[in-house]
């Protein structure tokens, strides 16, 4: 059992209520912690120190900053494994390849946001008038509140927290409620690396009573938030009252196209990767799949193979292809998504049932029609809704029937059917010859319509979380 309070101007303390709250494994439903539950009291009390902690932070040199992520980056990469492993395997219910992968990337995160602690580029341009110049800078936003999520809880916070503090930015960071350890771990590990200790505090807590508090502050200067687009709608709109920069990285829908000319053996292989990994619980998964007509048979025999052949089993086997739904909630979630969409006319292919605990099998449905929950809403969880298309302008119109816009895949081996996909799909990213869920450190990860506004990634986080000033100045006669 872990024991932990708040991290309160970077040192750990107590929530001021004195109350805590617990920590679930899913993967046995049994308490493994108990952290300090945040509240109004304690968000005023992080956003104060985060204040004090600006002023220090940005008035360092960007190479000091840059110091201090490539510090953090050392740490994480030396001591990732002993540090992060277990509480990612057993806070979030990753297998050991996802655990192994997530502190991987978030090495590369923190090496690529410290590179960004020296680009806060800007321009000088021609002022009209003679006697006049212009120059445009860039400067930090002040406190960031940074709102996670569960799903890969230290790479996607890293991925906000990282290149806001590059940025030259104080923060105050309130976790998943369902995993707070591995975000306590995390800020911990910002102070060990040199950020000033007031310039990281992490407050656990519960979404409305410690995140409300946080987004309504009037005390922050803007928003980086991860996590489902109901809430994002909730914090963009209170973030609106006071004109906040936000970036709000949203659910998804993604789309796969599978064409005719691609093997329909890889096909199946790849669209089950992009859809299973960590039971779906992955933003960009490919939970809609429109195969061209010619191959569908095929393609629709090599998935159910491909997918009752998914070992699922101990997190710790390297094996396993994924483990535990994050709670009992989104077992129901994708019961009834599955209940609705079969009592519609869908039909099943493969799965629809527990596999044991909260681990659900892959599950395929076909023909799930247009207003099923299962189809036009995140389901979350290992469900793939698989449907024919006469052709690649249908392909294009079905994926792009969708009010989500996050990532998309196009399996084929034509160049120009490709391009002309990737061009007329409404997402904000678009992969072809893989499946949608990729991940690069320098890219733009963000969505299209309700996934989301703004992109994180490489220079595109650093406008995120800068404001540019023009500064002209009067040379005289
Ligand atoms: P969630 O929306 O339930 O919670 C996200 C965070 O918001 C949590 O910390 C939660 O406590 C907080 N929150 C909830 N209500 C709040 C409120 N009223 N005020 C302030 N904060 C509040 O999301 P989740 O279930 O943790 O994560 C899964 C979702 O995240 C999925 O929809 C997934 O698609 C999305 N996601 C998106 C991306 C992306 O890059 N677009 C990446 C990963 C996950």
């Amino acid at each position: 059992m872990i024991e932990s309070g708040i991290l309160l101007a970077g040192i750990e303390t107590a929530a001021s209520s004195g109350e805590t709250f617990e920590v679930i494994a899913p993967a046995t439903e049994a308490v493994i912690g108990k952290v300090g539950r945040g509240s109004a009291a304690d968000i005023d009390a992080a956003v104060l120190a985060a204040r004090e902690g600006f002023a220090e932070w940005s008035g360092l040199a960007p190479k000091d900053r840059e110091a201090a992520l490539l510090r953090a980056a050392d740490i994480m990469a030396a001591e990732g494994e002993s540090r992060y492993l277990d509480l990612l395997i057993d806070e979030s219910g990753s297998t050991i390849n996802k655990a192994r992968f997530e502190i991987n990337y978030t090495v590369d995160l923190l090496r690529t946001a410290a590179g960004e602690a020296r680009r806060l580029y800007a321009e000088t341009f021609p002022n009209d008038n003679p006697q006049r110049m212009s120059m445009v800078v860039r400067q930090p936003l002040g406190v960031v509140a940074i709102v996670s999520p569960y799903n890969a809880p230290l790479a996607l916070l890293t991925k906000m927290a990282g290149f806001a503090v590059a940025a030259g930015n104080a923060l105050v960071i309130k976790p998943s409620e369902e995993t707070p350890l591995i975000a306590l771990e995390f800020g911990k590990l910002l102070v060990e690396a040199g950020v000033p200790a007031h310039a990281i505090n992490v407050i656990p807590g519960f979404g409305a009573e410690c995140g409300g508090p946080l987004v309504e502050h009037p005390g922050i200067d803007g928003i980086a938030m991860t996590g489902s687009t109901e809430t994002g709608k909730r914090i963009g709109a209170q973030g609106m009252q006071r004109m906040l920069r936000m970036q709000l990285e949203l659910g998804g829908k993604s789309a796969l196209l599978v064409l005719e000319d691609f093997e329909p053996a890889k096909a199946a292989a790849i669209a089950a990767a992009g859809m299973f990994n960590h039971a779906g619980q992955i933003c960009m998964a490919n939970s809609r799949v429109l195969v061209e007509q010619g191959i569908y048979a095929a393609f629709c025999d090599e998935l159910k193979s491909a997918c009752e052949k998914l070992p699922l089993g101990d997190q710790r086997d390297t094996a396993t292809a994924y483990g535990p739904l994050i709670n009992r909630r989104a077992l129901e979630k994708i019961q009834s998504h599955q209940r609705e969409a079969l009592d519609k006319g869908a039909t099943l292919l493969t799965g629809g049932d527990i596999h044991g605990g909260l681990v659900y099998q892959p599950t395929v449905l076909l023909d799930t029609p247009r207003d099923c929950q299962a189809w036009c809403r995140e389901t979350f969880a290992p469900l793939m809704n698989v449907v024919a298309v006469a052709d690649l302008d249908e392909a294009i119109a079905v994926a792009n029937d969708s009010e989500y816009g996050l990532s998309a895949g196009v399996l084929t081996y034509n160049v120009q059917r490709g391009l002309k996909a990737a061009r007329a799909i409404h997402s904000g990213s678009v992969h072809i010859g893989m499946h949608p869920f990729q991940s690069n450190a320098l890219a733009p990860i963000g969505g299209f319509g309700l996934s989301g506004i703004g992109r994180s990634g490489g220079q595109y986080s650093t406008e995120e979380f800068t404001e540019l000033k023009w500064i002209s100045f009067e040379l005289g006669d």
